[in-house]
C-alpha cells in the first residue's frame, strides 16, 4: 500500500548503531617501576589489579623484576576499525 507512513531516512543512524556495536573494551594497566621510576603501559592480564607486586615480569626501561607494581588500571572504549 502507498498509503504506509514514509518515515523519513536517517542515513547515519546504521553507522552509528555498527559502531556502537563493534565497539571494544580496552582495559589497560599502568605498570610503575620503582627500582628506574619508570612508569609505562601494558595490555591488562587476568588478574591485575591495582598495587599489586609483578614478581613475574621485568621493568621495560631497566630491566629489573623485584620492584614492579600496578599503580593504575583504566579501560577505554575504542573503535577496532579506527585501529
Ligand atoms: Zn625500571
Amino acid at each position: 500500500m502507498s498509503e504506509e507512513p514514509q518515515l523519513p531516512p536517517f542515513p547515519d543512524l546504521g553507522d552509528i548503531l555498527d559502531r556502537k556495536k563493534r565497539m571494544v573494551e580496552k582495559i589497560t594497566s599502568v605498570i610503575k617501576c620503582k627500582e628506574c621510576k619508570a612508569k609505562y603501559e601494558r595490555p591488562f592480564k587476568v588478574g591485575d589489579y591495582t598495587f599489586k607486586a609483578l614478581s613475574d615480569e621485568t621493568c621495560e626501561k631497566c630491566n629489573q623484576s623485584q620492584n614492579l607494581m600496578i599503580e593504575e588500571i583504566y579501560s577505554e572504549w575504542i573503535d577496532p576499525k579506527k585501529q
